[in-house]
């Protein structure tokens, strides 16, 4: 079996709102992210991720962001197209870890539901998904609370059924 790794990097930055979505988890906050979709940073690097360890390109490019049908989209539907993407290619994912970055609001009581969550999108074991939640210690825009970024690396096995 082969296997190939990917990266993705998203960030958002708040905005007027009640919430933020991370991991298709709604969270109440004081604001929101702004974003042509719901914002979910976490999915957007993960859909990155995955489709970098394809060599798929990137989200902008299979879901672009001036599309009016994506005007506040449910973003866990841009990952459910990419794993449809990746399975015609008999791509499937082996593990993710997500590193999200928020001075707030504070994560740690919503990981648990976030990475329930994102194994049941992925169609993986629970230990198979890691997500972990850092501040930036005060600096730069994501240390003043400006907005939320995330970092995610996957692994796909690329079957060799049939070829
Ligand atoms: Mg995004």
């Amino acid at each position: 079996m082969k296997i190939r790794i990917g990266h993705g990097y998203d960030v958002h930055a708040f905005g007027s709102g009640d919430h933020v979505v991370l991991a298709g988890v709604k969270i109440p906050f004081e604001r929101g992210l702004v974003a042509h979709s719901d914002g979910d940073v976490v999915i957007h690097a993960l859909c990155d991720a995955l489709l970098g360890a394809a060599g798929l390109g990137d989200i902008g490019g299979v879901f672009p962001d001036d599309d009016p049908k994506h005007a506040g989209q449910d973003s866990t539907e841009f990952l459910a197209t990419v794993l449809e993407r990746l399975a015609a290619r008999k791509l499937a994912p082996g593990n993710a870890d997500v590193t999200v970055i928020a001075q707030a609001p504070k994560l740690s009581a919503h990981i648990p539901a976030m990475r329930v969550g994102l194994a049941r999108y992925l169609r993986l074991p629970e230990h198979s998904v890691n997500i972990k939640a850092t501040t930036h210690e005060g600096l730069g825009a994501l240390g003043r609370a400006e907005g939320i970024a995330a970092h995610a690396v996957v692994l796909l096995h690329e079957s060799d059924e049939g070829e």
